[in-house]
């Protein structure tokens, strides 16, 4: 008997011809691995329905449950600079949509089960280690207060899946606000498909705008709030040297939530030009380059609304420019209100913007661990207090700053031990260190998952310091060398 879910699926019944029906290979011996059960509790699904002997069957897409309409989302997308004009979920189906706790629509959609018609050469498979890659960074991410994707379940399939050496076949279910992307307007914009394209947009606003609906300027509206949802998240991610890899359009959710966790990382040591990704040569995607992307991102998204705006052609683009342009001051807007909670700072002053950024400046080239340093802030005391500039190559590249910092700080009126409260809030201890990732993952493949559930549930609770986890709040040692990640497909 197959499992019973409440969906109520909008995006298969408004958004005809914007998607393939289809259903998920058979998995030969599906298991669930790791169930996220207060996820699961979130949305009104029953955790033990779901560790049954049908929930694993749901969970990889083969049988699916009661009132799914499972399908494949069309989208195209600018990867790496270069248009496709058809991507799609290759390797993926939306299995439905189902109200929460908090009346909120979330997608549950299901990675790595079977090839459909976008799969192009792919085999529509997803592997174990990637699948708990993704499922312990957005889990990481939501714990650190950036909107996210999240994982509901691993499951692994019991087939075999080869890469470069042979894996075990894996599929994440996770959950998203949609997924609606970037890539999903394109899909339509390259095809000159208007009818569809305001269709899509409609959609797209009731999901997750609906105070625009029906508004005569709802498409710049929206622009504006995609927009200063992205300059809110991209400053999310930098403030906790966390770099993507892939920001490609079809990787950018109009949500706001990060999307599709392949070759990411949080980097140890701070660097402005960190690239983690193997397949990443031109360093397009590197930690520093990401508000421009961003914003390159969104101009692609405007181009789509164009014929939206205006009838009249220049006065269309004028709109799109003006909303564009404004991520840049909306980005700084977002990272400033962020770096003064990280810097502990009540108040305003003119000159924090460029106190932020000297920060930075002084950590490029200084060994400096990007999260330990941002800790070390907060129980920086008084100006002999060693805790900073231990953090730095050549503390004397850091004694400036710290001179300048403390005066700022004594300039604000913060009761010190809220501000150390307040720091500690805003600054984690504990964030996906590459090497315990590698290290969790690895032993996962040979059948032990102790590393991984312990490390989950370090990441669950990122901002409190807890005597016994040290080794979590280090950075890699050195034979752990230079780290490159992988797409995981
Ligand atoms: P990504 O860069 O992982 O977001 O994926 C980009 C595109 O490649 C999407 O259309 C995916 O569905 C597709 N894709 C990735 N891996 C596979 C695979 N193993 N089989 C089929 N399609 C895939
Ligand atoms: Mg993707």
């Amino acid at each position: 008997m197959a499992l019973s879910i409440a969906f109520d699926n909008s995006y298969a019944r408004d958004l005809e011809g914007l998607y393939v029906l289809w259903q998920g290979d058979l998995a030969p011996k599906p298991r669930v691995l790791r169930l996220n059960e207060a996820l699961a509790l979130e949305l009104g699904l029953d955790p033990v329905a779901l560790l049954g002997p049908d929930g694993a069957p749901a969970l990889t897409g083969g049988i699916s449950p009661t009132g799914a309409k499972p399908l494949a989302m069309a989208y195209a997308g600018h990867q790496f600079g270069g248009f496709s004009q058809q991507l799609g979920d290759g390797r993926a189906v939306l299995l439905g949509e189902v109200i929460d706790r908090n009346g909120l629509r979330r997608d549950l959609h299901l990675k790595g089960s079977g090839r459909t018609p976008f799969s192009r050469g792919g085999d529509g498979k997803a592997v174990l280690g990637p699948v708990l890659r993704e499922y312990l960074m957005g889990e990481a991410m939501h714990a650190l207060g950036v909107p996210t994707t999240r994982a509901l379940a691993a499951c692994t399939t019991g087939q075999t899946v080869m890469r470069e050496a042979p894996e075990q076949g894996a599929v994440l279910a996770r959950v998203a606000a949609s997924h609606l992307r970037v890539g999903t307007f394109q899909f339509f914009a390259a095809r000159g498909d208007q009818d569809n394209l305001a269709k899509l947009a409609d959609y797209a606003i009731a999901r997750h705008d609906p105070d625009l609906q029906g508004l005569p300027d709802r498409h710049l509206l929206f622009l504006r709030r995609v927009v200063a949802r992205q300059a809110a998240l991209i400053a999310g991610w930098m403030q906790l040297g966390f770099i993507h890899g892939v920001m490609n359009t079809d990787n950018m959710a109009l949500s706001g939530e990060t999307i599709d966790y392949g070759p990411c990382a949080f980097m140890d040591t701070y660097g402005s030009a960190t690239v983690f990704s193997s397949i990443d040569q031109q360093a397009r995607y590197a930690y520093g380059n990401q508000p421009g992307i961003a914003r390159w991102n969104l101009a692609r998204f405007a181009e789509c609304l164009l014929s939206f705006l205006s009838d009249d052609d220049d006065e269309a683009i004028r709109l799109a420019s003006q909303e564009v342009d404004a991520f840049g001051a909306q980005y700084e807007a977002a990272w400033l209100g962020g770096m003064r909670a990280k810097l502990g700072l009540a108040s305003a002053e003119g000159d924090d913007l460029d106190l932020a950024q000297s920060l930075y400046t002084a950590m490029e080239g200084q060994g400096a661990d990007h999260t330990n340093t941002f800790r070390a802030l907060g129980r920086l005391t008084s100006a002999d207090n060693p805790v900073l500039r231990a953090e730095f190559t050549d503390p004397a590249a850091v004694a400036d700053w710290q001179a300048r910092y403390l005066a700022r700080r004594a300039r604000d009126k913060m009761d010190p031990y809220l501000r150390t409260a307040a720091m500690a809030a805003a600054n984690p201890t504990y964030i996906p260190r590459n090497h315990l990732v590698e290290a969790a993952l690895r032993a996962a493949g040979q059948g032990d998952m102790a590393p991984f559930d312990k490390l989950l549930s370090v990441l669950s609770d990122p901002f409190t310091e807890v005597a016994g986890q040290e080794a979590f709040a280090q950075p890699a040692p050195d034979s752990f060398g230079n780290y490159l990640t992988f797409c995981g497909t």
